[in-house]
């Protein structure tokens, strides 16, 4: 490049001194140089002329123009800059359409949605779940298409992306599906969604099945303990050495029955919803609970405190809010030894209203805090035995307050003691007073 720029001011320079030549034996000097450096003028709007109508063709294997010198080469870079924008253009024209091709053969939905919210793409397996229609669709808002409110109440809270939404197919309430959603670009929006029917039948099934066993259990295990403790009562008329024995089995059969009472409690937690909820007086019931956990502890002389708001109330039903509380209360006393401290607090501030249970006893290893709420879970498999623990009480806990808006805070250090949580929302407290005349409808 360097040296036909070179060769064109050389080339200049000649054409220059010619001219200046032939003019000065003529005797007409500026006349002949300004008739040549017009004609140079003439000559370089023609070469940038046949550039821009090559630039500007439609075809894009039009012939390069052909120039000499400094155009020439010009003509010649333009050419090859081009060749290479154009392979480069195929090479990411063909990784797109294989992204395309392999989203498209994807058996879940994907749909990409503008920041507007408008639809711009979707696969096939999202056409068929979801009803929508190429032809139509395209540009569209995708809370047009897509009309079940719990779908826009889910597209407009961004906040909510982290977890799936369950809904059914708009083609289809038999078909459930589950929707994910992810921000990327300038809050564009990337949904994925899978039919998720099986999954659903399967767990339907997994419930009844633990809801029906745990009710036809229930019979027998009523008449196994009815006759041992007719056994127990009548101990001085029959052979010493059964006496142990009588009182283990009575023992289990007492455990089995809580495990069928904790498991069918679990399962109405799981499969109902609807009912009506009311003021619950949770004072009342929280100095029902520290009798109860008083006697419980019995001879093990645990100090229990409690310290209530007595005009709080919960928005909520009784027996479930008496259930989770007491299985923190009495776990407190199990998992303390003799003579710890456990102190009960309800309360309300700007958050919200909130139950704390601390003990003093021998606290959890840090590595199982994040499971502890799992169905038969324990922190330490030795301890069950002395406690005769279900193991579902956490479960129980955690269900209870997902249905009263709440969460489950554990705080813990091995060996100091444990703090367990339950913070309720605003909208769920409720004044001692107003009992039975403020009544929602639970979620
Ligand atoms: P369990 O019937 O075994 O008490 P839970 O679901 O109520 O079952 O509790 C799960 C596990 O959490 C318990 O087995 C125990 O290891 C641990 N845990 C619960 N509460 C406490 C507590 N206050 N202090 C120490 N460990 C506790």
């Amino acid at each position: 490049m360097n040296h036909d720029w070179r060769s064109a001011l050389r080339r200049l320079l000649m054409i220059s001194g010619l001219a200046a030549l032939i003019g000065w034996l003529l005797g007409i000097l500026p006349w002949i140089m300004a008739l040549t450096f017009l004609g140079y003028a003439l000559w370089q709007l023609r070469q940038l002329h046949k550039l821009q109508t090559w630039l500007n063709s439609p075809d894009r294997d039009a012939p390069t123009p052909t120039s000499q010198g400094l155009w020439g080469s010009v003509f010649d870079d333009v050419y090859r800059l081009q060749r290479r924008n154009l392979k480069t253009q195929g090479r990411l024209k063909a990784v797109l359409k294989r992204v395309q091709d392999s989203t498209a053969a994807l058996k879940g939905g994907v749909l990409m949605v503008d920041s507007q919210g408008n639809l711009e793409w979707w696969n096939e397996a999202a056409s068929q779940l979801l009803g929508l229609k190429e032809s139509t669709d395209v540009g569209q808002p995708i809370t047009n298409l897509v009309r079940d409110p719990h779908f826009k109440a889910y597209f407009d809270n961004t906040d909510a992306y982290d977890e799936p939404l369950d809904m059914s197919a708009p083609t289809n309430p038999d078909v459930s599906l589950q929707i994910h959603i992810t921000l990327f670009g300038l809050r564009d929006r990337l949904i994925l969604c899978q039919n998720v029917t099986r999954l659903k039948h399967l767990e339907a099934m997994r419930q009844d099945f633990v809801a029906n066993v745990s009710h036809e259990l229930r019979t027998p295990l009523t008449v196994i303990s009815g006759y041992l403790e007719t056994f127990i009562d009548h101990k001085d008329v029959l052979p010493e050495r059964w006496g142990r024995a009588l009182s283990q089995m009575e023992q289990q059969s007492q455990r089995m029955q809580n495990l069928v009472n904790d498991l069918l409690l679990l399962s109405r937690l799981e499969t109902t919803h609807g009912r009506e909820h009311f003021s619950v007086p949770v004072p009342s019931l929280l100095k029902t609970i520290e009798r109860d956990a008083q006697s419980l502890s019995g001879e093990r002389a645990h100090k229990i405190t409690l310290e209530c708001d007595e005009q709080l109330n919960l928005i909520g039903l009784d027996n479930e809010l008496s259930s989770a509380f007491s299985n923190l209360v009495f776990n407190a006393v199990k998992y303390t030894p003799n003579k710890g401290e456990i102190h009960i607090r309800w309360y309300a501030d700007e958050q919200g209203a909130h139950l704390i249970v601390s003990d003093t006893g021998m606290g959890i290893d840090s590595r199982h805090l994040p499971r502890l709420t799992e169905r038969f879970y324990r922190a330490d498999a030795s301890r069950q035995t002395d406690t005769g623990g279900t193991g579902l009480g956490l479960a129980i806990v955690k269900h209870v307050l997902l249905r009263h808006d709440g969460q489950l805070q554990i705080e813990s250090r091995l060996g100091k003691g444990s703090t367990f949580s339950c913070h309720f929302p605003q909208h769920r407290r409720s004044h001692a007073e107003s009992r039975r005349e403020k009544a929602i409808e639970s979620a």
